[in-house]
């Protein structure tokens, strides 16, 4: 019986492996690492809230990378941060003028980053205004919405990358590794949470907004995670959510969502998120031979990896590493990776099917739960 789970162990593991490295292969992983060519790729940034704050930081150490025009509804915010970016005036546009970047030639791209429902709008103007797009996660709000936006790139021929900054992150990048390598043996189970208690006055309530609560925000994390972790696409998923009627934060959107999800190869998943507690977000993946923590997981910076194990020498593995990183570097990389798969023609490591993916998952997570979807 141990010979034929070990056997069964192996090749689930080369299995996983396989369709791991599609993603998460040397190539992959060098692009990732590496900077665009000397000419920088300049980039309209769309919506001047916080995540954007922390992208054009990060794309300030990228030699690949360029802030040359900002969108926004607030002119003299975007004057200010226009002077600390040196971006001209007559490159600031407002949500209506935007079109007009067509013929910004300094423009090359974008990054969205506005409210998840106005992510499809502004992607879709974007492409046929002949521009490369970065958007943030959540991709969208629907999977039609997703599927347009795939759609309007496709046909407008540039490319469509989904803001996934922990496929480029080394903490993230070396729990994949350690589990694609067997280090843990057969994975069996995984955990994962990602929570915050939110503030009554976000968008993030408004479900016109934000298409749904923590899972469309930071579930996706853990949904993801679980996919990348193991290399595979979820079988089956189930999922509860429930509110507290008596909080006005939640009239709208769901406050908690519990969800499990079974994977091909028999690896099971127990996932929980929400906006009512501060719950960090982290993984917790059990294999065969020992663990694997990431703890926090998904944070900008101080992110930490422990890890339990057998070795194949039969001595205990005992690892625990701080990530000393500091933010925005997540966000220099990701900036690095989209500006040299536009120069290089490449296809990017988190493309809008991936965005496209979760969403897909999220619909049947919702419908499992009893949630309407925009
Ligand atoms: P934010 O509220 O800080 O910024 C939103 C921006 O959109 C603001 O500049 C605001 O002025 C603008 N905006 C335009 N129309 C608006 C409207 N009708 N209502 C509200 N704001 C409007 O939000 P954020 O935290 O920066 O989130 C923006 C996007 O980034 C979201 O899709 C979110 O999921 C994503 N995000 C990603 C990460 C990540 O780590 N990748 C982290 C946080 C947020």
């Amino acid at each position: 019986m141990s010979i034929t789970r070990r056997q069964f162990g192996r090749q689930i593991t080369a299995m996983s492996a396989l369709s791991m490295a599609a993603r998460f292969s040397p190539r992959a992983l060098a692009q990732s690492a590496e900077s665009a060519s000397p000419q920088p790729v300049g980039y309209a940034i769309i919506g001047l809230g916080r995540i954007a704050d922390h992208f054009m930081r990060g794309i300030q150490a990228s030699p690949g990378s360029k802030v040359t025009a900002l969108v926004s509804g607030h002119r003299d915010k975007a004057e200010r941060i226009a002077a600390q970016y040196n971006v001209p005036k007559s490159s600031i546009y407002s949500y209506e003028e935007m079109d007009a970047m067509r013929s910004n030639k300094a423009v090359e791209a974008v990054y969205v980053a506005l409210p998840n429902s106005m992510h499809a709008e502004y992607t879709i103007r974007s492409a046929k205004a002949g521009k490369h797009v970065l958007c943030e996660k959540p991709m969208a709000v629907s999977v039609a919405e997703s599927k347009s936006m795939i759609d309007a790139c496709n046909q407008a021929n540039v490319k469509l990358m989904i803001a996934y900054r922990c496929h480029f992150e080394p903490t993230n990048l070396k729990a994949v590794k350690l589990i694609h390598d067997g280090e843990i043996g057969k994975v069996q189970s995984i955990q994962s949470a990602f929570g915050f208690d939110i503030g009554a006055t976000e968008w993030r309530l408004n479900k016109k907004l934000a298409g749904g609560g923590p899972m469309m925000d930071v579930g996706i994390y853990c949904l993801n995670a679980t996919r990348y972790l193991t290399g595979e696409e979820p079988s089956d998923l189930r999922a509860y959510a429930t509110s507290d009627a008596s909080d006005p934060r939640f009239k709208e959107v769901e406050e908690n969502l519990v969800w499990n999800t079974k994977f091909p190869s028999g690896v099971v998943a127990s996932c929980n998120t929400t906006y009512g507690a501060n719950m960090g977000g982290y993984y917790r993946v059990y294999g065969s031979r020992g663990w694997i923590e990431a703890s926090p997981a998904f944070n900008y910076d101080g992110l930490r990896l422990r890890a339990e194990y057998l070795g194949r020498d039969g001595k205990w593995v005992s690892l625990d590493e701080p990530n000393l990183e500091k933010d925005p570097i997540q966000f220099t990389r990701q900036a690095d990776h989209f500006s040299a798969c536009i120069r290089r023609n490449l296809t990017p490591k988190t493309p809008g099917e991936e965005g496209l993916r979760d969403m897909e998952l999220i619909a049947r997570l919702y419908n499992s739960a009893g949630i309407t979807m925009l």
